[in-house]
């Protein structure tokens, strides 16, 4: 089974939304513990992934300093929010016997591993998976761009981006019901049609780099491992 990958080694973007399920507000545990054991599948498979969680189902930057908070202040709010929810996912792993290991961008040693590249290919050599928290660990950037930077870094062959439709349309799908999608698209295409993809700094560094980035539906079970033998309904974004 395990030639039957497209993907070996890939970085899963789990946005904060994607956790909460039909909830308003935090973590789903159910939505945690079926999104765990489709990684469990995938590890089986022999995949190697790793995860960047994003935090907006707990809290945003931009929203806080909306509200008056100094924005960078709130941006750590924020990438601690990612830290809640990589411990989270975690902790849904290890119960189901999944190896996973946090590795945060902020020092928060108590808590998790410190973010050190060599430690996360080691992780990943060994079949674990890596969830890596805090974003970029920098204030005024997103974890969409965190998953871009840490694709590039663990050399994955791809960039999940897990979301709540399958692939990305050319108008909001949600609210118009003949909205058409793509099932390919370059890079500049995203950009030019400010398709939301990704942020453009995402984009922009997966473009550079020629990471591919495939769009698919995380609400969909078993998506991911369909998603790791190029058998997902989704938008494959390349050059
Ligand atoms: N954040 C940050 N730097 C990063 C990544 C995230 O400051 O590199 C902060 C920012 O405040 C952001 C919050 O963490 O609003 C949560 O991340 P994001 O909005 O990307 O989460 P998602 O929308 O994927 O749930």
């Amino acid at each position: 089974e395990k030639n039957q990958l497209k993907f070996k080694r890939v970085l899963l973007k789990l946005s904060g939304e994607a956790l909460m399920g039909e909830h308003s507000f935090g973590i789903s545990p159910e939505v945690i513990a079926r999104i765990s054991k489709e990684l469990r599948d995938a590890v089986r498979l022999g995949a190697e992934i790793g995860i960047v969680v994003g935090g907006g189902n707990i809290f945003r930057g931009v929203a806080g300093s909306k509200l008056g908070m100094d924005r960078v202040r709130a941006d750590h709010i924020g990438m601690l929010a990612t830290v809640m929810n990589a411990l989270a996912l975690q902790d849904a792993l290890l119960s189901l016997g999944v190896e996973a290991r946090v590795l945060s961008a902020i020092d928060i040693g108590n808590v998790c591993e410190p973010f050190v590249r060599k430690r996360a290919l080691k992780h990943l050599e060994k079949g674990r998976v890596v969830i890596f928290a805090a974003g970029t660990g920098n204030p005024f950037f997103t974890t969409d761009t965190a998953a871009a930077l840490r694709a590039l870094e663990i050399n994955a062959h791809c960039l999940f981006k897990g979301t709540k439709v399958d692939g990305v349309y050319d108008r909001d799908p949600e609210k118009y019901p003949n909205a058409k999608k793509f099932d390919r698209l370059t890079y500049h295409e995203v950009i030019e049609r400010d398709l939301r993809v990704m942020d453009h700094a995402a984009i922009s560094l997966a473009m550079d780099a020629k990471l591919p980035v495939l769009v698919f539906s995380i609400k969909e079970h078993g998506n991911i491992c369909r998603a790791l033998s190029g058998k997902a309904d989704a938008t494959l974004v390349t050059m």
